[in-house]
């Protein structure tokens, strides 16, 4: 099989109703919708104890390497760096800088948003059962996009727990329990099934162990994958030097993310593309599986 294509130009920006863009404003019934969907799973976080942290949209490169982000996704990433106006022209011609236009890009988009939590932490020591939450744009260059359901930038809300093992799949299993609950709440079939995370591809001890027992599950609605439980053992710990309080062993950590957009896609489709009453069945729902 051959890869598609990678989009090189031509990002479309639409008002996800729909269609192929890779970018979307949404409108104000997209937006309560989305809003009342983050302000659900920010809920169940901060009831489970979590701490809300807010992360910038980009970071340093050297920050994002350090998780071997351009070894295992290079495919996913984007830069972004400031005009060089002593060698380019400053000027875009037919929609986009040529590379002389450019500085050297030090700045990396993410694509997922735990890296926040991770890099707040880093150098830290922190008690056994730290639980955080933090939303931020993430940024994916897909080989196809498709407005809600397949995003170049779109809103991803993480709850993270750092410390013991336990602590991590405690943290796992009841988020897992509460996102299969909130779906039955709203009459969507979902699926969790057993995913495969390129994460420890080339962390030859860590790909074993993902191997042996699977690290990642995705929650399906139809063909979707709109929420993901992710268990990193000591990874992130090791690479940012955190450290537990209790033993000063590196953390373990793990994280429950649902993409914003999606959740919206399926319960728009499942609404008839009404938001207001998708609103009204996450409002109900939400008080259902509290
Ligand atoms: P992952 O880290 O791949 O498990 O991504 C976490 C969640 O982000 C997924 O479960 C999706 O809900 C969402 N997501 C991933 N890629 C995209 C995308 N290109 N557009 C919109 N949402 C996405
Ligand atoms: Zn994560």
């Amino acid at each position: 099989m051959t890869a598609a294509p990678h989009h090189t130009e031509g990002f479309t920006r639409g008002r996800g109703d729909g269609g192929t863009d890779a970018l979307v404003i949404l409108g104000p019934g997209q937006t309560d919708l989305l809003r009342a969907l983050d302000r659900t799973f920010t809920g169940w976080g901060r009831a489970a104890g979590a701490s809300e942290i807010l992360p910038p949209p980009v970071y340093p490169l050297r920050d994002l390497e350090k998780f071997d982000v351009y070894t295992n996704f290079p495919h996913l990433a984007f830069a972004a760096a400031p005009l060089d106006l002593e060698h380019g022209t400053g000027k875009p011609d037919e929609g986009r800088f040529r590379p002389g236009d450019l500085q050297a890009p030090q700045l990396g988009l993410p694509h997922a948003t735990c890296y926040g939590a991770y890099l707040y932490y880093e150098n830290t020591r922190l008690p056994d059962d730290t639980l955080v939450t933090l939303v931020n744009r993430c940024f994916r260059h897909e080989d196809h996009y498709s407005g809600l359901r397949r995003l170049l930038s779109f809103q991803m809300r993480e709850i993270v727990a750092l410390g013991t093992y336990e602590h991590t799949q405690q943290v796992v299993s009841r988020f897992t329990e509460r996102i299969l609950a909130f779906a039955d709440a709203l009459s969507l079939r979902m699926d969790k099934q057993a995913a495969s995370d390129p994460f420890f591809e080339n962390d030859g001890a860590r790909a074993l162990l993902a191997k042996l027992s699977p690290v990642k599950y995705e929650f399906q609605v139809g063909d979707l994958a709109i929420a993901s439980v992710n268990t990193h053992r000591n990874f992130f710990g090791e690479r940012c030097g955190i450290r537990r309080a209790q033993d000063g062993e590196h953390a373990f950590t793990s994280c429950v993310a649902f993409g914003l957009e999606r959740w919206l896609a399926v319960l728009l489709e499942h609404h008839g593309q009404d938001a207001e009453r998708a609103l009204q069945a996450v409002d109900r729902a939400a008080g259902q599986a509290s």
